[in-house]
């Protein structure tokens, strides 16, 4: 299949062939469609498999149409490391360079100053790692209930290293009428209690 064939817009598409792409990996072909129809997906795949650009690639499709308003975060993208948020943030960067996306990321080592500005103005993509963001909203830094799409990626290291209160404290601060993807590499019977308890009917798609 393309990428075309996913249902993807064209600054999309011209972003992805600058990148070098051609041919959606596995887990793209799969998830991409489910994802741009606005159900809930769990998504069962390794690093390397492209899963980042599969959920990246439908959230820029979808915060195409709409504008962030001030304090209000329209997606938010929950990681379990600060390495791993950056990386989502760079490829939300390198896809979206053709859309007019703001973007916000707290994390450690990254100054809060300058992120709460861009919050402040309005940011399409919200990229944090639990602890971070529950620390900036208590602060009243941050309103939630803008949220449209929350993306739990890694959710098998968020509960190795023991994230999952700090997600569920979280989910109850964001509407109930939304988006929910949960991605992880492996689909222990954890995790499914995660998808079942943050997520509505999801499709879950493996590779
Ligand atoms: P990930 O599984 O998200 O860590 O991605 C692994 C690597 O695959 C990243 O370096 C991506 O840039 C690359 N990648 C993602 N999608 C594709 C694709 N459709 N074709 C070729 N490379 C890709």
């Amino acid at each position: 299949t393309t990428f075309a064939a996913l249902g993807l817009g064209p600054k999309i598409l011209q972003a992805i062939e600058e990148a070098g792409y051609d041919t959606p990996t596995p887990i793209q072909a799969k998830a991409i469609p489910q994802i741009i129809l606005g159900g809930d997906v769990t998504g069962i795949a390794q690093t390397g498999t492209g899963k980042t650009a599969a959920f990246v690639l439908p959230m820029i499709h979808r915060l195409e149409r709409g504008r962030a308003r001030a304090r209000m975060p329209r997606t938010l993208i929950l990681a379990p490391t600060r390495e791993l948020a950056a990386q989502v943030a760079e490829n939300f960067e390198k896809y979206g360079k053709n859309l007019k996306l703001e973007m916000a990321l707290l994390i450690g080592g990254v100054s809060f100053k300058e992120q709460e500005m861009k919050l402040m103005r309005g940011v399409d993509v919200l990229i944090a790692t639990p602890g971070r963001l529950i620390d900036q909203f208590e602060r009243g830094k941050i309103l939630l209930t803008g949220v449209e799409v929350l993306v739990i990626d890694e959710a098998d290291r968020m509960l190795d290293m023991g994230f999952i209160p700090d997600i569920e404290k979280i989910c109850a601060l964001l509407p109930p009428r939304r988006q929910t993807l949960l991605f992880s590499a492996t689909m222990p019977p954890e995790i499914n209690k995660l998808a079942q308890r943050f997520q509505k009917d999801p499709m879950k798609v493996e590779v």
